[in-house]
C-alpha cells in the first residue's frame, strides 16, 4: 500500500509517518532527503536547502518514488505537501491511500512561527485557501466546527487502525458483499471508509468498522439502517434482489 501523505506545512506529516510506519516500511521524505545530502549547518533551518541540494533531493525523491511503486510485501509513505490535483488523481490511479494531516490551521500557523522559515508562513496560508476554494468547487458549505476539524485527524488514525486489522474478504454490515483493502477489488471500486455504528449525528465520536465507500455514503446518518441490502440479501439473497451495484 502507497499512502500519500499531505498536508500544509507543519502539520506533522513526518511524525504520522513515523507513527504507522512498520520497521520494514519505507518512507520517503524530501526533507529528510535533502538534510542527508548536506552538512549540518549551525543556525540554519533544516527545511532551508540550497537550490542544488533540492535539485539533487527531488531527483533523489523521484528515483524513490518509482523503486518504491515497484516493491511488494511493504508500505511506502510518501510525503508529498502539496500535490497537484492531477498528481493526486495518478496517485490515486496507482492505487495510493492519500492522508491528508491538518490539525488546523491556528495549530499550524503557531508552528510554522515557531519551527519554520517565515516563507513557509506564506505556503501554509495559500494551503488553506486553496482547501477552501476546493470545498467552494462542490457546493456551499458551512464552516468548519473546531469539533469536525479534530475528528479529520484522529478519523484517519482510527481508520488506520481498522485498516491493519481488516481480514480481506470480511462481510461489509451494509451490503453483505466482501470488502478489500485493495480498492480495485470493491464493488464500488472505493477504498473502505471508517463507519460510527454508533452514528455520528447521534453523538458517536470514534469509528469502529469498516465499510464500503459508498456505503458508508448510503447509510448516511444510521436512519435507514433497517433497510440496508444486507438485510434484504439474508431474507431471499441476492438471486431477484432488484439492488443493482
Ligand atoms: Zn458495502
Amino acid at each position: 500500500m502507497l499512502y500519500v501523505v499531505t498536508g500544509p506545512p507543519a502539520a506533522g506529516k513526518s511524525t504520522y509517518c513515523r507513527q504507522h510506519a512498520q520497521p520494514t516500511d519505507v518512507i520517503i521524505d524530501f526533507d529528510l532527503l535533502a538534510n542527508a545530502l548536506t552538512p549540518p549547518r549551525e543556525g540554519v533551518s533544516a527545511h532551508d536547502h540550497s537550490d542544488a541540494v533540492k535539485a539533487v533531493a527531488k531527483a533523489a525523491r523521484q528515483a524513490a518514488i518509482d523503486k518504491a511503486l515497484s516493491l511488494t510485501g511493504c508500505d511506502v509513505y510518501l510525503i508529498h505537501s502539496t500535490p497537484s490535483a492531477a498528481l493526486l488523481d495518478r496517485y490515486r490511479r496507482a492505487g495510493a491511500h492519500i492522508v491528508t494531516v491538518d490539525p488546523g490551521r491556528d495549530i499550524v500557523m503557531s508552528r510554522c512561527k515557531a519551527e519554520r522559515p517565515r516563507r513557509m508562513l506564506a505556503v501554509a496560508a495559500q494551503w488553506y485557501d486553496n482547501q477552501a476554494q476546493g470545498d467552494d468547487d462542490h457546493a456551499p458549505r458551512p464552516a468548519r466546527t473546531t469539533t469536525e476539524k479534530g475528528l479529520g485527524w484522529q478519523h484517519q488514525k482510527q481508520r488506520d487502525r481498522l485498516l491493519r486489522a481488516h481480514t480481506d474478504g470480511t462481510a461489509c454490515w451494509w451490503c453483505d458483499q466482501p470488502m478489500y483493502r485493495d480498492k480495485t477489488r470493491n464493488h464500488d471500486g472505493e477504498a473502505l471508509a471508517a463507519d460510527h455504528t454508533h452514528a455520528r449525528a447521534n453523538g458517536g465520536t470514534t469509528a469502529d468498522r469498516l465499510l464500503h465507500g459508498r456505503c458508508n455514503k448510503e447509510r448516511g446518518k444510521g436512519d435507514r439502517d433497517h433497510l440496508r441490502p444486507a438485510l434484504a440479501a439474508q431474507r431471499g439473497g441476492w438471486a431477484g434482489n432488484s439492488m443493482t451495484w
